[in-house]
């Protein structure tokens, strides 16, 4: 019988070169898990690991945590990083490329997972629009574990951006939580709603938690820095100090409630709910379950990284993924599943606790494109749209600057007078295959977030401290440490624990997990991390 041994190489030949693993199971493990924590930089899980007690301490030190890992990009957003993380390709490759781009055929703006051919499914009432992964260009490890084992996959988050990516066209279940309609499905995937999702839905409301309060999990001496930070923002009817009393009417209620670690709670259990339905980990295929907590992501853009708010969900994880564990131990089996942790993206400080920094609004981009182009061409809207990082153009713009060198020269000038601005280049600087192997870093970031139909006309990156929103206190979308930097830890029979230096990526989740349940899955821009061996 082959025997189902991994074995930790950090260079791609090198062959096995870990430690001994601590198990080595005899049949290969029948689950993967991906449990990726929007906004989480690594940073916090050094910072909180003396007082975790749960699943996130079980991960990183039991598992194998690559420190060093990053994501190699500039557009370092939510859909970005999920795609990254699904597929083991990077944004120029697998299109995913911001959040929402400029759609140049319809004049809009396109949110990633949108859809016009589908149709969205409400659980609780009618949903609006239609969502799925028609955008994603290459495909999942979840489909293929799906097509080559018969695995069952599910995916569950509060955005459609953090699930629709993982899984990918197809998926046994999958559920996210619209703000006007609560939890979500779409055509793309089923039909009607699921029954045992519409029975736990109906057993299990979200409207329990009205009237709850939020609370520090420990004592207000266990959490660095001060609960009323400067800058902090927080959502309507709160204050920037705990406690944090949810509101029984909606609106604010639901506001609230995805800005609070209840809202993680309920993603848990209902992970463990998926799990006992279909039996995960227990059929004959290899079966995929991935979770994407949200909420880090909504407190850490109002109250920063820095506050006792991000400090206490981080903390207030460790024990949710814990108990999401110890119910794989119980159903599943110990040894019997592997669990990918990483999250999309980092975040920057508040601009107000950073020395010399401050906000600028994409207007603002848009209002120094068009006021250098007044003298050339008349007074027009040249520049209509930004997504962030990326600037978009007016149809028949670009062609009008390629034919006046001057005029293209007089937008760049304009953009670097902007105080917020550290680069602004044409996207053509970047759209050759070789730019993704460039010696300037920033433009090998921009490159590899680069789509030809779907990035900006020109690609802008703020000063460090600096953000390009006015919108929220504190945000991500750079190619700062900050930004990139996130967790990429693996964790399940065989896999070694300890830390690990050198390069990593979110990239080589998909192709390590693939290794590690032994189905290779070809992901150009990862590699497996942990690789399988078979004794004979
Ligand atoms: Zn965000």
């Amino acid at each position: 019988m082959r025997r189902w041994i991994p074995c930790l190489v950090l260079t791609a030949a090198a062959g096995c070169a870990s430690a001994p693993p601590q198990t080595q199971p005899s049949t290969r493990p029948s689950l993967v898990v991906v449990i990726v924590v929007d906004q989480m930089r690594t940073d916090y899980i050094e910072r909180g690991l003396p007082h975790f007690t749960g699943g996130l301490r079980r991960l990183a030190t039991e598992g194998t945590w690559f420190r060093d890992a990053a994501y190699p990009y500039l557009n370092t957003v939510t859909c970005a990083g999920h795609s990254t993380i699904g597929t083991g390709s990077l944004p120029y490759r697998h299109g995913m490329v911001l959040n929402a781009w400029w759609d140049r055929e319809t004049g809009r703006s396109r949110p990633c997972t949108s859809d016009g051919t589908v149709r969205n499914i409400g659980y609780s009432g009618k949903a609006a629009g239609g969502d799925s992964a028609r955008s994603l260009l290459v495909p999942t490890l979840a489909e293929t574990l799906r097509r080559e084992t018969g695995g069952r996959t599910v995916a569950l988050s509060l955005k459609s951006r953090s699930s629709i990516p993982l899984v990918g066209r197809s998926a046994t279940a999958i559920a996210w939580f619209d703000e006007l309609t609560g939890w979500t499905t779409s055509t793309a995937y089923a039909p009607t709603k699921l029954p045992w999702l519409d029975r736990y839905f109906a057993a299990n409301p979200v409207k329990a938690d009205a009237g709850r309060t939020w609370e520090r999990l420990l004592s207000p001496s266990h959490y660095e820095g001060v609960d009323d930070g400067t800058g902090e923002r927080f959502p309507q009817g709160w204050t920037q100090t705990f406690p944090h009393v949810l509101a029984t009417t909606v609106p604010p209620f639901t506001a609230q409630w995805q800005r609070s670690p209840f809202a993680d709670e309920y993603l848990g259990k209902l992970a463990g709910a998926a799990v006992n339905s279909f039996g995960l980990g227990r059929g004959k295929g290899v079966d995929f379950l991935a979770v994407s907590f949200s909420t880090l992501d909504l407190v850490g853009h109002q109250f920063g990284p820095a506050s006792h708010e991000v400090q206490d969900v981080v903390l207030r994880l460790d024990r949710t993924i814990g108990a999401l564990l110890d119910h794989l131990d119980k159903t599943v089996g110990r040894g019997r599943y592997v669990v990918a942790l990483s999250a999309d993206h980092g975040v920057g400080s508040l601009t107000e606790q950073y020395a010399g920094a401050g906000r600028q609004g994409g207007t603002e981009s848009l209002a120094a494109i068009n006021g250098a182009l007044a003298p050339f061409f008349g007074e027009g809207k040249y520049a209509v749209h930004s997504a962030y990082t990326d600037l978009y153009f007016a149809p028949g713009v670009l062609r009008k600057l390629e034919a006046n060198p001057n005029a293209a020269a007089a937008v760049l000038a304009a953009l670097k007078k902007l105080p917020a601005l550290a680069h602004a280049f044409y996207a053509s600087e970047i759209a050759a295959p070789e730019a993704r192997q460039a010696s300037d870093p920033v433009r090998r970031a921009a490159a590899l977030s680069y789509h030809p139909e779907r990035s900006g006309d020109i690609i802008v990156v703020p000063r460090p401290g600096w953000m390009l929103s006015t919108t929220s206190a504190a945000t991500h979308g750079t190619l700062y440490t900050h930004d990139q930097q996130v967790p990429v830890i693996f964790y399940g029979p065989g896999v070694a624990a300890g830390v690990r230096g050198g390069a990593a990526t979110p990239a080589d989740i998909a192709p390590t997990l693939g290794a590690l349940v032994g189905v290779p899955f070809a992901a150009p821009d990862g590699r497996p991390l942990v690789t399988l061996t078979a004794d004979k």
